[in-house]
This record gives structure tokens, C-alpha cells and sequence, in this order.
């Protein structure tokens, strides 16, 4: 077990026992792959996490496995333990143990402590109906939530006095100054500007059932664990203001990001079931190997001229995000269908 010192800001110090982790994360180059097993990984998904894996295995650095296990109801029964084994047979290795983060509940509210404390942070009981409700146009934000109105700022001292007042269990939502834009420099999109007051307003850092949100969490944990690159589908480029100014207020240095364009299908939209089955599960059991399936997905990154079989490490040595299509990938069909 070692310790680490890390987040000190404003008197927030503390520090972190990596039991499960047995690698250094005072690496140069830390990066991670990050599953969450709300649904079992398909071409899409291992398609950024090949990108996620030459970008950090090119420079020699340290890859971490964090699986995003947090979201409750929706994770599927299995997903857990098959995220590993298909990142395994793509030949996508990691190091150390792969992390979940339920375990990591007592820091991601000490994280929460620290944001109360210095009143960024607020009580909200808003419904989502209400919301919506509450805006005279609606308004949709940049990754297809509602705008906040602010209509809980200021409501309650406490989430004690919410409850008493309103019968309801708060969420907290942390404070976005009006007019406040976040710019930022993404290895794939390059600079980046979002006014995040306007796209989404003050945003959910704690669910009304107390787990953290998506975006506290990631933030803690990249933090805590010395990442200093996140690679990713560019579906979470929109969210990235927000995780900054999260890192910003609990003293934590930002990483740096490259989003990278999605599969999508004919339709335009984000792979899904209703494209057929493309799991990588599905493949494997198919007898195809996990070679050709890295060849095809290097190829529709325009890493290769030719769909052929390949394994990641002979992709290292020449790989540059400034050879990859930066437009999304149009999955026709299943390159193996007749097989
Ligand atoms: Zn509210």
C-alpha cells in the first residue's frame, strides 16, 4: 500500500491509500481506459479505447483500468467482470489491478465535504419535469440535457433544511458563475470554448440517493490517480468544462483530452443495439480474432490503408492522433458477416 499527498488547496490536503492499484502513478504519462458496464463493449467503444491505448502505450507511459461502475440500476448483470476480458482479448493490456469506483464512496463525499465547505455546492430538489417546466423556451444543452435555472440557489442552508422544507431528498449542484466560458486546448478538436452558464448551468455533482455524479467522480479519481491524458469518445467533449472546473475547485491539475469521433450509423446516431450486434463478445465467440478486429478498427481510423489483421503494439511505433480521421465512422456492415 502506498500514500500519496495530493489536492492541496485552500487547506484541502489529504491523502490516498492505493491498495488495489500496485503501479506507480507519479508516472510522466498516466492514462486509463475507462468501461462502464451499463451495456457489454462493442466496436465504438473499443475503438476509443484502442486510441486511448496507442496514445499512452506509444510514449511508454502507464495505462490504468477503471471501470465506471456507479451508475446503480443501470449496470447490466456481467458487465463487469466481460469489460476486462474483451479489452484482454483485443490485446489492449493495462497495469495493476482494473479499479472500480463503488469502493470509492467515502472519498468521492470527502471530495463533496470539501465543495460544501467552501459553499460551491447547493441543495437542489428540483424534479426534472420541474425544470423543464421552469424554462420559458426550453432549452437544450450541448450533450441533450436541460438547462438548469438556478430556481434552488440561495433555497436552503443545508440539505437538512431542504428535506424538512420539502419532503424530498436534495441532489447538490455546483455553482456556475453566469457567463462563465471554459476554453481548452483538445489534441483532436483543438481549442475549445463552452460557455457552460449557458449551455447547462449549475450541473449535479451529487445524485438525490447521495452517489456522486459522472462528473465528480471522474474528476476525483483521475486526480487521485495521477492521469494526466484522457482519451475519449467525443460524445463527453461537452461535459469536459465541467470536469474542469470541478478539478479547478478541489485543487486538482486537469489532464489533458482528446476527443476522438464515434462509429455512428447510417442513421447519423451513436452505435447501438438497433445497428445489429456488434459486441466484441459477439466477434470473439464468432471465431474472429482479436487482430482482425483491431486491423478493421485501425482502419477506420485511417491508421491503415487496409483493413488487414494487426496487433495494437505494431500500431505504437508511427501512431500520431494527427493521422486519425477526424470525422465520425459511417459502420455500414459487419465486415465478417458472411463468415
Ligand atoms: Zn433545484
Amino acid at each position: 500500500m502506498r500514500e500519496r499527498e495530493f489536492g492541496v488547496h485552500d487547506g484541502f490536503s489529504y491523502s490516498v491509500a492505493h491498495e488495489a492499484v500496485n503501479v506507480t502513478t507519479d508516472a510522466t504519462n498516466v492514462g486509463r481506459l475507462a468501461p462502464s458496464p451499463t451495456g457489454a463493449l462493442h466496436l465504438g467503444n473499443a475503438r476509443s479505447f484502442l486510441l486511448a491505448w496507442l496514445s499512452i502505450r506509444s510514449k511508454g507511459g502507464v495505462l490504468l483500468c477503471r471501470i465506471e461502475d456507479l451508475d446503480g440500476p443501470r449496470i447490466k448483470a456481467g458487465a463487469v467482470e466481460q469489460a476486462p476480458e474483451d479489452l484482454d482479448w483485443l490485446g489492449l493490456d493495462w497495469d495493476g489491478e482494473p479499479m472500480l469506483q463503488s469502493p470509492r464512496l467515502p472519498r468521492y463525499e470527502l471530495a463533496l465535504d470539501h465543495l460544501r465547505a467552501r459553499g460551491l455546492v447547493y441543495p437542489c430538489v428540483c424534479t426534472r419535469s420541474e425544470i423543464e417546466r421552469a424554462q420559458s423556451a426550453p432549452q437544450e444543452s450541448l450533450d441533450h440535457g436541460t438547462r438548469y435555472p438556478g430556481t434552488c440557489r440561495g433555497r436552503f442552508s443545508s440539505s437538512a433544511e431542504a428535506r424538512d422544507a420539502t419532503g424530498r431528498d436534495p441532489a447538490w449542484r455546483f455553482r456556475v458563475d453566469e457567463g462563465r466560458v471554459i476554453t481548452f486546448n483538445d489534441v483532436v478538436h483543438g481549442e475549445v470554448a463552452i460557455d457552460v452558464s449557458a449551455d447547462c448551468g449549475d450541473f449535479v455533482v451529487a445524485k438525490k440517493d447521495g452517489q456522486p455524479a459522472y462528473q465528480l467522480a471522474v474528476v476525483v479519481d483521475d486526480g487521485d490517480y495521477g492521469v494526466t491524458e484522457v482519451v475519449r469518445g467525443d460524445d463527453l467533449l461537452s461535459s469536459t468544462p465541467r470536469q474542469l472546473l470541478l478539478a479547478e475547485a478541489l485543487g486538482i491539475s486537469s489532464p489533458s483530452y482528446a476527443h476522438v469521433p464515434l462509429v455512428i450509423g447510417r442513421d447519423g446516431r451513436r452505435l447501438a443495439k438497433r445497428h445489429g450486434d456488434t459486441r466484441i463478445s459477439s466477434f470473439r465467440r464468432r471465431g474472429i480474432t482479436g487482430d482482425e478486429l483491431v486491423g478493421y478498427l485501425a482502419w477506420t481510423c485511417g491508421l491503415r490503408a487496409e483493413p488487414t489483421p494487426v496487433a495494437p503494439r505494431d500500431l505504437c511505433a508511427d501512431f500520431d492522433f494527427g493521422r486519425i480521421d477526424t470525422e465520425p465512422f459511417v459502420f455500414v456492415e459487419d465486415p465478417w458477416r458472411n463468415e
